[in-house]
């Protein structure tokens, strides 16, 4: 159709690169793939084009030859998503940090890249891959309109009192430091997606978004405003995730270093080896920990109690700073597969009006379904996430639908 357009959504990690080609507005997903081990001996890349598989392994050394292969991939003769490379349209980036400058997406210009680069003092391995995957596509992609959307930007309509730490302001007017939040786009597209499946308005909506993946965040929101949410300054704060320890108190980090730690070794430890991994010593991902537990390995079974008694606790709290919940939604690896998970984190929340449906909750992996009894205060819902559907569309409203 004439007013179709084809949208490549470039999501740079710092050895990896993930694409995925949306056709709007029909928000089809054309063929995606993954590049991974950039800069190593050997790379890969692999394609899915409607369930047919396609792989190119050479030496990729940079993020322009990641680029140059993604784009030798899509074009394919045989095996690709479109014809010709001209038939992209525009290109959406994913951008981790967007600092207190960016409260949406926005089309990507010399401007917007100096804000990112001076973002990179507080995202210092996030926002340099994202930068080189804008650089490098503008590059080898000219003249396309290329929008960035960012995962702090959602959570810019937190107030001062949920953003600011009780630190002297000093500290948050010199250096910045302050709650931004992440998974921000994730979070905004489930909210979406549950206002269109409940057919409710956001003016008249309020509801818990929780994202629980490797990665895990929850999310309050107001009228369709991100009010408070569980990442901070970094993704370390908030909930306990794969790897991640989430909040602890700030004061283990100085004993440990007069142990002898340095800064860097309990930052790694925080971020890599802690949470569920750290908890059950077998894994950070949710299904072996799930399998060891049902085993009776101990660890296991409390690395799972402490994943969900601190989920039902962040629910907790914002069931008080949200005048009513109208809907509690799951997303994430967890939140969308992990029913399990899901039945053990609202037993008990009965009093505050979650009647969970745990029969249709059970066995529901991956697909848009109320598991809440209906005449439930609060409808329970999972809902898969798609934050490459709503980077597209970013760049579909903002360069295409004015
Ligand atoms: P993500 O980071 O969103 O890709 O989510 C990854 C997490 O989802 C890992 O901990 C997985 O173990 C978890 N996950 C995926 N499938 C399932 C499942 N069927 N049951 C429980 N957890 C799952």
């Amino acid at each position: 159709m004439e007013n179709d357009k084809i949208i490549l959504v470039l999501n740079c990690g710092s050895s990896s690169l993930k694409y995925d080609v949306i056709k709007m507005p029909s928000r089809e997903s054309l063929g995606k793939g993954l590049v991974e081990r950039i800069g190593n001996e050997k790379g890969v890349l692999e394609q899915k084009v409607k369930g047919q598989k396609y792989k190119i392994e050479e030496r990729i050394e940079d993020h322009k030859k990641a680029l140059e292969l993604v784009i030798k991939a899509i074009t394919d003769k045989d095996n690709g998503i479109v014809k010709n490379i001209s038939e992209i349209n525009g290109i959406g980036h994913r951008v981790v940090h967007g600092g207190d400058k960016y409260a949406s997406s926005v089309l990507i210009d010399d401007t917007v890249i100096k804000a990112i680069e001076e973002c990179i003092e507080i995202a210092p391995l996030h926002n340099p891959p994202n930068l080189i995957g804008i650089k490098v596509a503008q590059e080898l992609m000219p003249g396309l309109p290329q929008v960035a959307v960012f995962d702090t930007a959602f959570h810019q309509t937190m107030p001062p009192h949920a953003f600011l730490y009780g630190i002297p302001r000093k500290m948050y007017e010199d250096y910045k430091i302050r709650r931004y939040g992440f998974h921000g786009t994730s979070h905004r597209y489930v909210a979406a997606r549950t206002l269109e499946l409940c057919k409710r308005d956001a003016s008249n909506t309020n509801m818990i978004t929780c994202h629980l993946g490797n990665g895990a965040s929850i999310t309050a929101i107001e009228k369709g405003k991100s009010i408070d949410t569980s990442m901070g300054f970094t993704p370390l704060e908030g909930l306990m995730m794969g790897t991640r320890s989430g909040s602890i108190d700030p004061a283990i980090i100085g004993y440990l270093m007069d142990k002898g730690m340095s800064a860097q070794e309990v930052m790694n430890t925080l971020n890599k080896k802690s949470g569920l991994l750290g908890l059950s010593g077998i894994s950070n991902d949710m299904r072996d920990v799930e399998v060891a537990a049902l085993d009776g390995n101990k660890d296991a079974q409390e690395a799972l109690d402490i994943f969900t008694y601190r989920i039902k606790r962040y629910i907790g709290s914002y069931f008080a700073i949200l005048d009513k919940v109208d809907v509690l939604v799951f997303t994430g690896g967890i939140g969308e597969n992990g029913w399990e998970a899901r039945e053990k984190i609202c037993r008990g929340l009965e009093n505050l009006g979650v009647l969970m449906n745990y029969e249709a909750n059970k066995g529901i992996r991956s697909k848009e379904t109320i598991v809440s009894h209906p005449y439930s205060p609060v409808t329970v819902m999972v809902v898969p996430t798609n934050e490459e559907l709503q980077i597209a569309i970013d760049v579909f409203d903002l360069a295409f639908a004015a």
